[in-house]
C-alpha cells in the first residue's frame, strides 16, 4: 500500500507538471492572440416573444487558433480571468461588439440591442466605467442600446460595492441583465436591491421544462418574480417548438437559443436579419 501511495504520488506529480506545461503553453498564446486581437465575435440573435420581432443580439466571443480549430469561451474565458488578460480582451469585445452593431443599424429602422457578457474581472476593474464611456464614445453607439450581462456570484461578494458598480453603469444609461438566473445564491432581498433590468433564465431550467415539472415550475417563478419586479425576462437556450410555446404562456418577455437562431458570424447576421424582416 505504501509502495502504491508512492506511486500514486508521482502519478500525481507527473500529470500537474504536464499541465501546467500545458498551461503555460495555452497562456502564452492567448496573450499573443490578445495582443494581437485575433479573436472573432459571434451574436445570437433574441426575440421578443410577443411581436416576434429580432429585438438585440448576444455578443459571444471565439478563438480561431492556427490550427483551423475554433475555441469557445468556456476553454479560454477562466484562463483569461486568471491571467488578467481578460481586461484588455474585455475591453477589445466591448468595442468591437458596439462597432459592428452600430453598423447593422445603419441599415435597419428598429435599432438593434447589444448584450455583452462582463466577467467577475471586469465588474471590479476600477476604471469599468471609464473603459464602457470610451467604446460608446469610439462607436458612437447610444447609450441605451447597450446590455451588460453580470451573473449573480459577481454581486455576491461585497454587496454593496456591487450595487455601487451596477448603479454607476445604469446612471450611463445603458441597461443590466443577471445571467444564468437561478444557478447562483442571490437572494431574493438582494435581488429587489439590486438595479438591474432583466434575468436571464438559466438554459439548464429551459433543456428539461416538457419533461421535468420541477423545472417548468422554476421557470414559471421566474417568469411570474420578474414581473413583480418589474424586470423583463429573458429565456436562453430554447431549443423546441414546445418549450417557445411554453415560455410564450408565461408571457415571458424574450427568447434566445437554438430554435430561434444559433450564435454566427457578423455577415450571416445581416443575412439572418434581412430575411427575418422579409
Ligand atoms: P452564456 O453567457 O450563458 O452564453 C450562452 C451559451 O449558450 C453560449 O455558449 C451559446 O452559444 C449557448 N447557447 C445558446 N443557445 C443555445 C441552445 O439553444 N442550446 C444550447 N445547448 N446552447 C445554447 P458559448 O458561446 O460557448 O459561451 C459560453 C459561455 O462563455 C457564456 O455563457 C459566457 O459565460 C462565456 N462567454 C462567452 N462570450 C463571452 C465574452 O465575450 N466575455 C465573457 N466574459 N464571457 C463570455
Ligand atoms: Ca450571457
Ligand atoms: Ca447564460
Ligand atoms: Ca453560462
Amino acid at each position: 500500500a505504501k509502495e502504491g501511495g508512492r506511486n500514486t504520488f508521482r502519478f500525481y506529480s507527473e500529470e500537474m507538471n504536464r499541465h501546467s506545461a500545458e498551461q503555460v503553453r495555452l497562456e502564452t498564446e492567448l496573450r499573443r492572440a490578445v495582443m494581437q486581437e485575433r479573436f472573432q465575435l459571434h451574436y445570437q440573435p433574441k426575440l421578443e416573444i410577443a411581436t416576434g420581432e429580432i429585438e438585440g443580439v448576444e455578443a459571444l466571443v471565439r478563438w480561431p487558433r492556427r490550427d483551423g480549430r475554433m475555441f469557445s469561451p468556456d476553454a479560454f474565458i477562466p484562463l483569461a480571468e486568471e491571467t488578467g488578460l481578460i481586461v484588455p480582451l474585455g475591453r477589445w469585445i466591448l468595442k468591437q461588439a458596439c462597432a459592428d452593431v452600430v453598423a447593422i443599424n445603419a441599415q435597419r429602422v428598429r435599432p438593434l440591442r447589444v448584450a455583452v457578457n462582463l466577467s467577475a474581472k471586469q465588474f471590479q476593474q476600477e476604471d469599468l466605467e471609464q473603459m464602457v464611456l470610451e467604446a460608446l464614445e469610439e462607436t458612437g453607439l447610444e447609450t441605451q442600446l447597450l446590455e451588460l450581462e453580470l451573473t449573480e456570484s459577481m454581486m455576491m461578494g461585497d454587496v454593496d460595492e456591487a450595487i455601487n458598480t451596477m448603479s454607476i453603469l445604469k446612471g450611463l444609461g445603458l441597461t443590466l441583465s443577471i445571467d444564468d438566473f437561478g444557478t447562483g445564491y442571490s437572494s431574493l432581498s438582494y435581488l429587489k436591491r439590486f438595479p438591474v433590468d432583466a434575468l436571464k433564465i438559466d438554459q439548464s431550467f429551459v433543456r428539461d421544462l416538457e419533461r421535468d415539472s420541477e423545472d417548468a415550475a422554476i421557470v414559471h417563478a421566474v417568469c411570474n418574480l420578474g414581473e413583480s419586479l418589474g424586470m423583463k425576462v429573458v429565456a436562453e437556450g430554447i431549443e423546441t417548438q414546445l418549450q417557445m410555446d411554453f415560455l410564450r404562456q408565461l408571457n415571458c418577455d424574450t427568447g434566445q437559443g437554438y430554435f430561434i437562431a444559433r450564435p454566427m458570424p457578423l455577415a450571416q447576421l445581416q443575412d439572418f436579419l434581412a430575411q427575418h424582416q422579409g
